[in-house]
C-alpha cells in the first residue's frame, strides 16, 4: 500500500531540488498538508467520490496523484521526476536520440523544403534511420507551396517509384503536414488523407485566436481520425539558439521571434491521450515547440511523442538530437516516442485512428 501524502511529499522535494518555481512546489507541500489531517477513510471516501479537490490546497494535479497513489500505482507526476533524477541528460538525450527508427516531419521541393526528396532519403539512410516520413505542406498554405491533391496524388506515385530503388531495410513513409484549418477541419481530402501513412496535423494561420476558439480548432483536429502527430502545437518562434547552430535558419527570413497561440494545454493534452495521438516534439532551433513547461503536461496527460526535426534541408535531419535534448529535461522516455518504434509498428498505430481505435 503506498502512502499518498508521502508521495506528494517526495514530488515537493524533488521539484525543490530542481529549482523549480515556487507556486508548483506549494501545490504539493499544501496538498500534503491539507490531506495530512484526513484519517486513511477520509482520504479513500474523497478520491473514490472525486470530492479531494473541495479540500482547500489540493488541485486537480495533486487530486490525480493521491489517486494514482491509492490505486498502487507511483503517480506519473513522481515517475517524471524520478526519470530526471541525478540522470545525466546528456547521455539519457544520446540514449533518446540512439533509440529513434526514424523521422515523421519532413518537407522537400515538393512544397518548401530545398531538396529532392531522393536526397532528402539517402540523408536519412546515412544518420541510420528505418523510415522517413515525408509531409510537404497541404493546399492553402500556398507561401510554402502547399500541393494540391492532383500534386500529391503525383508525389504519391513519385514515391512509390523511389522506394522501389531505395535500399532494404529502409523506406519513405507517404504523408503530409496538413493544415489545421480556422474550423479545425483537415486541409486536404479525406480521401487523400486516407491514403497516407502518417497525417501530421499543424497550425500555420490565425495563430492569434483566442484562447476558447484555438482550443475548439485543436480539439476538433486531435480527435479527427484523420489525424496522427499534433505538429508544433504553440507556434512560437523563439530567437536562442542550441549549441552549435547560429544562423538564421534557412526559410527566408531573419530571425524573429513570436508568443506562442493560446488554447488549454490540458484539455488538448488530453483529447491526445485518450485518442492515442502524439506530441510533436519540434526540433528546429527557432521553433523548440512545445515549450518545456507543456512537454511535462503533455507527460503528465500520459501522451505519446514524436521526436520530429521539420527538416528541409538533409543537414536538417541531424536536428533530433535538439529534440531530444528537450524531450529528456521533461522526463520524455523512448517508449513513449512512436518513431523509436519499427515501421510495422508506426503504422499499425496510424492505421489504427483511420479505423476509430486509440491505436
Ligand atoms: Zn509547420
Ligand atoms: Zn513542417
Amino acid at each position: 500500500m503506498r502512502d499518498p501524502i508521502a508521495d506528494l511529499r517526495r514530488i515537493a522535494f524533488l521539484l525543490e531540488r530542481a529549482n523549480e518555481a515556487t507556486y508548483r512546489v506549494r501545490a504539493f507541500r499544501s496538498a500534503a498538508a491539507a490531506l495530512g489531517g484526513l484519517t486513511d477513510e477520509e482520504l479513500t471516501d474523497r478520491a473514490t467520490a472525486g470530492t479531494l479537490t473541495e479540500l482547500a490546497g489540493v488541485g486537480a494535479v495533486t487530486a490525480r496523484c493521491v489517486a494514482e497513489s491509492l490505486a498502487g500505482a507511483e503517480p506519473v507526476y513522481l515517475r517524471r521526476l524520478l526519470a530526471t533524477e541525478g540522470a545525466d541528460l546528456d547521455d539519457a538525450a544520446a540514449a533518446l536520440r540512439a533509440a529513434l527508427r526514424g523521422d515523421c516531419h519532413t518537407h522537400s521541393d515538393w512544397s518548401d523544403g530545398g531538396s529532392p526528396i531522393e536526397e532528402m532519403a539517402l540523408a536519412a539512410v546515412e544518420l541510420g534511420h528505418e523510415y522517413l516520413a515525408l509531409t510537404d505542406h497541404s493546399p492553402r498554405l500556398t507561401v510554402a507551396r502547399g500541393l494540391t491533391a492532383a500534386r500529391l496524388r503525383r508525389q504519391l506515385d513519385h514515391v512509390a517509384a523511389l522506394n522501389a530503388a531505395l535500399p532494404e531495410g529502409f523506406r519513405i513513409l507517404t504523408g503530409i503536414e496538413v493544415d489545421i484549418l480556422p474550423d479545425g477541419s483537415l486541409d486536404q481530402s479525406d480521401e487523400l488523407l486516407d491514403r497516407l501513412d502518417v497525417v501530421v496535423g499543424s497550425v500555420h494561420a490565425n495563430l492569434r485566436d483566442d484562447r476558447a476558439r484555438m482550443t475548439r480548432r485543436m480539439l476538433a483536429a486531435v480527435t479527427n481520425p484523420r489525424l496522427d502527430i499534433l505538429g508544433h502545437c504553440t507556434g512560437r518562434m523563439v530567437t536562442s539558439r542550441p549549441p552549435g547552430v547560429t544562423g538564421p535558419g534557412d526559410r527566408g527570413h531573419r530571425a524573429r521571434s513570436r508568443p506562442p497561440s493560446d488554447f488549454d494545454a490540458q484539455a488538448v493534452f488530453a483529447a491526445c491521450a485518450q485518442h492515442g495521438k502524439a506530441v510533436e516534439i519540434n526540433s528546429r532551433p527557432e521553433r523548440q515547440d512545445p515549450p518545456k513547461r507543456l512537454i511535462r503536461l503533455a507527460v503528465e496527460a500520459g501522451c505519446r511523442f514524436a521526436v520530429n526535426t521539420d527538416a528541409h534541408a538533409p543537414g536538417q535531419l541531424d536536428w533530433q538530437r535538439f529534440g531530444c535534448a528537450r524531450a529528456v529535461l521533461c522526463g520524455v522516455t523512448a517508449q513513449h516516442v512512436v518513431n523509436a518504434w519499427p515501421a510495422a509498428r508506426l503504422l499499425d498505430w496510424t492505421a489504427a485512428h483511420r479505423s476509430g481505435r486509440a491505436g
